[in-house]
């Protein structure tokens, strides 16, 4: 039985190590992000778990986010989620202003 002497897995790690922020941002992890000296709680969210058929207007852009699309929802990490605002996630990395 012939043998190959070039394991074909020895490289296999540098597969794996990129991973990591990928599956932290399809659970839904909450992280913060600075813009404009303003800490903002940030999370990722599919929207496939809305309960009923709301639909969030982005502030950014002032487009509806329909159930199911995939968005950022965003919050003033120094004052209460009542500030909490749906985001495309486009939208968001350009969004620069402030919650109101
Ligand atoms: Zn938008």
């Amino acid at each position: 039985m012939p043998r190959s002497n070039r394991p074909k897995r020895n490289r296999g790690q540098s597969d794996e190590v990129p991973e990591l922020n990928l599956d932290a941002v399809r659970a839904g992890i909450k992280r913060i992000e600075i813009k404009n000296g303003v800490e903002y709680c940030v999370q990722t969210t599919t929207g496939a778990r809305a309960d009923d058929d709301k639909v969030w207007v982005c502030p950014h852009c002032h487009l509806n986010i329909t159930k199911g699309v995939a968005h950022t929802v965003a919050w003033d990490a120094h004052r209460d989620v009542a500030t909490r605002r749906h985001f495309h996630n486009a939208c968001w990395k350009s969004f620069q202003g402030k919650l109101l």
